[in-house]
């Protein structure tokens, strides 16, 4: 199967060739047909299977003939990240058709959206808040949308967007078409799903299990002892880009700052920056400035970056559904990548809803080498936890929770004995991450597709 069988435009078949795709993933292998004929879509696809470009290219298609310079195409997405993410997308495929896109968020000046808008564009990416913004000055038009696009939906529910996009809906016409995708189907995504979608067409890819090309294990270890692990870890591990969690923005930005300490190229991504510093760390990291970025859930939507060879879970996700784009960010495009997650005890029950998902047991593993017993010598207030007790934080916590498993999950062993990236001191005297021989052999396995 290739892309051909679509009929796109010329203009559109030179964007998906300068893309570099060369065979539709499964979820644009089954949309695509669905949106080109004109109908409503539920996509139950997780992050990381090219659902972005399963929407994108048939808008594409739609709007390279037609009225021009009015708004016909909106995409509500969650995050600033997510927004400017798929208004890149539509730049990078859209290149050969007279399609323009705009895209609509907050954190940045209102001015440029609002000229941009009135330049006039077919297609406006907009996070939802500002979108309402730009509505209530009356800055945009949406009465001649044909095509809706919801993106992340679970996501937009959980963060609380759902009354804001009841109030989009009523700036749109009810003739049009709707698509609307979600990595998870709660009560109320179902509901906001079955009330504005008619006679959908129903696309699943791998609901809920976070995507098959990642290895998944789990570090044990006392909450005192993380940053030191995490230290050994990277000393010990072959790395491409490293994209790690933190529970909260304080955790981010100071781990981030232990991390530059030692010498790693890092950056932090987390919602107390600018909209600007946040793309410039995004940017960044996909540039290879940065070999590391430590980021909190909120700003980990959108982060389309191909060569993340490792996210940790520093801290552990509140939700599945959190767990599950966490680790979307590696693996992408059926590139492997390895989810390492730092546990405590009170994640067991966590620990024991994502291994449900997975449909398996995770590994756990310690890190060889490496001095567990060392714990109390790590200040637990720099890593801002408060109202753990120390017996919580205890050595008995890691080897009680590590017995017990020894089935693995797509079991890989940790790659070799490299370390990480460091710079070695001026901006662009940049020592390699790993020996030539290492490098070339994570470039294969990473260059192995699927589709
Ligand atoms: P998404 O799920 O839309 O975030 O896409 C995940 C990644 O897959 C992005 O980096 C896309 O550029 C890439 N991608 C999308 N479609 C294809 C394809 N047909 N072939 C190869 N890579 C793709």
């Amino acid at each position: 199967m290739n892309f051909e069988q679509f009929s796109f435009e010329p203009g559109i078949v030179a964007g998906i060739r300068t893309a570099g795709y060369t065979t539709p993933t499964p979820i644009q292998e089954k949309a695509i047909p669905l949106v080109l004929a004109g109908r409503d879509v539920l996509g139950l696809a997780q992050t990381g299977t090219g659902k972005t470009a399963a929407f994108v290219l048939p808008i594409l298609q739609r709007l390279a003939t037609g009225p021009s310079r009015r708004t016909r195409a909106l995409i509500v997405a969650p995050t600033r990240e997510l927004a400017e993410q798929i208004h890149q997308t539509i730049i990078d495929l859209g290149k050969g058709v007279r399609v323009k896109s705009v895209s609509i968020y907050g954190g940045v000046g209102k001015g440029p959206q609002a000229s941009a808008l009135r330049r006039g564009a077919e297609i406006v990416v907009a996070c939802p808040g500002r979108l309402l913004d730009h509505i209530g000055d009356g800055g945009v038009d949406l009465s001649h949308v044909e095509v809706l696009v919801l993106d992340e939906a679970d996501r937009m529910c959980d963060m609380g967007f759902l009354p804001d996009i009841r109030l989009i809906l009523k700036h749109l016409p009810a003739q049009r078409q709707t698509l609307f995708f979600s990595a998870t189907m709660p009560k109320d995504i179902r509901s906001l799903a079955s009330s504005i979608l008619k006679n959908p067409a129903t696309v699943q890819i791998g609901m809920n299990a976070p995507v098959e090309t990642v290895s998944h294990a789990l570090y044990p270890t006392p909450d005192g002892l993380k940053t030191k692990l995490l230290l050994a870890m990277l000393k010990q591990t072959v790395t491409g880009r490293v994209l790690i969690f933190t529970r909260t923005k304080h955790r981010a930005k100071n781990l981030a700052q232990d991390l530059e300490k030692h010498s790693y190229r890092v950056s932090a991504l987390q919602g107390n920056m600018t909209q600007n510093r946040r793309q410039d760390a995004i940017n960044g990291f996909r540039d290879g400035k940065y070999d590391i970025l430590v980021a909190t859930d909120i700003a980990s939507r959108g982060i389309d970056v191909q060569e993340i060879s490792h996210v940790i879970n520093f801290d552990m996700p509140n939700t599945v559904d959190a767990y599950t784009h966490r680790i979307g960010r590696t693996g992408r495009a059926s590139q492997t990548g390895e989810a390492f997650t730092f546990t405590g005890q009170a994640d067991e029950t966590m620990v024991r809803e994502i291994e449900q998902v997975l449909g398996a047991r995770i590994e756990r593993r310690k890190l060889p080498d490496f001095d567990y017993s060392s714990f109390a010598s790590e200040s637990p207030a720099r890593q801002g936890r408060p109202g753990r007790t120390r017996e919580q934080q205890s050595p008995r916590t890691y080897s009680r929770t590590r017995k017990g498993s020894d089935r693995v999950v797509n079991a890989r062993e940790p790659s070799g004995q490299q370390p990480a990236r460091r710079h070695t001191g001026g901006e662009s005297s940049y020592a390699p991450v790993r020996r030539p021989q290492q490098r070339r052999q994570f470039a294969a396995s990473s260059a192995k597709r699927t589709w």
